[in-house]
């Protein structure tokens, strides 16, 4: 099945467009038929995906697409409000969860889910994978694996380190356990709560073709920036997608990529 990419299916992206057409159309479907329907697609994100890639920065720069990423939750106080916000704003993201916040509240991520977001793997302490053995560092990730296949029973291929921190040993200990390591091209360090505004300005300013913005869930300026980050960027032409659909469009020819050390430390050359 083609998943459907058109801005207008978003709030129930991994569904094929007929699918979604169909979902639209069949108005009113009870409420849980249709988060259902959106938990049973989540499974097509990262197992029936051509996935064309073993890591991922950037998607294709030919296609006007955005991928919205948010890490460390979920977060009770905070992880509603963003899907609330993302459904109001009609936008698919992407959630790096973290495996023991998954347990305290697992509830939080089925709701991600079947708002036809993605859920992916953040590890499940929040430990610097390079600070780990290859080997430890894989079990970990597998834990966090666990968490999110125990609620949704469906795992996830995707994998963000923390910090976007790796080794080349473990990148290749990654993609031998076929898991697909994203990092990202935008980060605004919203962790550190600057203002809503500069959040909108660290953005706005570098954002392009195939960007993966890094955001986190739990930030109060993270959700106040974000309309206008959304707004703007749609002005701008973009599309939001998933990372499982970027990563499964064609053009994505990644081999090598140079660690992130810092927030701002992205290499020269990678945007
Ligand atoms: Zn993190």
């Amino acid at each position: 099945m083609v998943a459907c990419h058109l801005a207008e299916c978003a709030p129930i992206a991994g569904l094929s467009h007929l699918a979604c057409l169909l979902l639209d159309r069949l108005a009113p479907l009870p409420d849980d038929v249709v988060a259902r329907a959106r938990l049973e697609a989540h499974r097509e994100y990262t197992f029936e995906r051509k996935i064309t890639c073993t890591e991922l920065v950037r998607g294709n720069t030919h296609l006007r697409d955005v991928a919205l990423t948010f890490d460390d939750g979920p977060h009770p106080g905070f992880t509603p409000r963003l899907l609330a916000l993302l459904a109001k704003e009609k936008v698919t993201a992407t959630f790096f969860v973290v495996g023991k916040e998954v347990m305290r509240d697992p509830g939080l991520i089925q709701e991600e889910a079947a708002a036809g977001h993605e859920v992916a793997n953040h590890t499940y302490h929040h430990i610097r994978l390079n600070t780990l053995r290859p080997d430890l560092a894989i079990a970990e990730m597998k834990e966090g694996v666990d968490a999110i296949d125990q609620v949704l029973g469906s795992p996830t291929r995707i994998i963000r380190p923390p910090g976007g921190e790796y080794t080349p040993a473990l990148l290749k200990a990654v993609r031998k356990a076929h898991f697909v390591t994203v990092l990202w091209t935008d980060d605004a360090a919203d962790y550190l709560r600057p203002s809503p505004a500069l959040i909108e300005h660290r953005i706005l300013e570098s954002v392009s073709n195939g960007s993966v913005i890094l955001l986190h869930d739990g930030i109060e300026q993270t959700l106040e920036a974000l309309p206008t980050i959304i707004e703007t960027l749609r002005r701008r032409g973009f599309h939001f997608v998933t990372v499982s659909q970027m990563a499964s469009q064609p053009g994505i020819h990644i081999t090598e990529i140079p660690q992130v050390k810092k927030w701002t430390g992205l290499p020269p050359g990678w945007r």
